[in-house]
């Protein structure tokens, strides 16, 4: 008699931006504390023009530090997504990490997230240093290409089914590597375009539902 091979070990990767928020909240932002370089940056690095380390630090670099509790409270009106929190709480359940990876900021995550952020397991984001006349970006997990490389977040947390879960440009490296995605928006041409398969997604119920469908859990 062979042993029983171990449960596969599984780990939710979720954007914020777009994602877990329904609406832009990072864009936001930038398209109302730095709007000039906000109108010629965005169109570019959705582009692959212009990188988005380099897009995200010129724009949020030229934001004067007085202005960053403003922009770190300027999308509070923007709704989270329909079943976040039943997602976050299924994961809890069934001892499955969900991991916040956003290239928006950490402080404007959190804040959004709410209580919610006590049963997910870690948040990676941009931070900010605001003790200069303007405000200066931290980000350990920046590598040249992206200010939170999301592929760099996931090695630190291995596991045999990654499942990536995003809407746009900053989830494309993610979705490559991931073992299943779920895309939405924009991010769904972007991965048809790369050859990358996908599964439609409209809200957290969705993918809460598939996937205990898939792994045989409750739901
Ligand atoms: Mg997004």
């Amino acid at each position: 008699m062979t042993a029983a091979p171990p449960p596969a070990r599984f780990t939710l990767f979720l954007d914020f931006d777009g994602t877990i928020s329904a609406g832009e909240t990072f864009v936001k932002v930038l398209k109302t504390f730095t709007p000039d370089l906000a109108a010629e940056l965005i169109p570019r690095i959705h582009a692959f023009d212009v990188t988005l380390r380099e897009g995200v630090t010129r724009m949020l670099e030229s934001i004067p530090s007085s202005q960053w509790e403003a922009a770190y409270t300027c999308a509070d009106d923007v709704p989270l997504r329909e079943g976040i929190a039943e997602l976050v709480a299924w994961a809890k359940r069934n001892d499955i990490p969900l991991i916040v990876v956003s290239g928006g900021l950490e402080a404007m995550v959190r804040r959004k997230l709410g209580p919610l952020v006590h049963d997910i397991t870690a948040v990676y984001a941009i931070q900010i240093d605001a003790t200069g006349p303007f405000l200066k970006v931290v980000s350990p997990f920046a590598d040249e290409q992206e200010m939170v490389a999301k592929v760099d977040v996931m090695a630190e947390h291995p596991a045999d089914v990654r499942v990536a879960v995003g809407d746009s440009t900053t989830d494309v490296r993610m979705a490559q590597v991931a073992e299943l995605v779920f895309a939405r928006d924009r991010l769904c041409q972007q991965l048809d375009e790369r050859g990358v398969a996908w599964l439609p997604w409209d809200d957290f119920n969705d993918i809460r539902v598939a996937l205990a469908a898939r792994w045989g859990l409750d739901a």
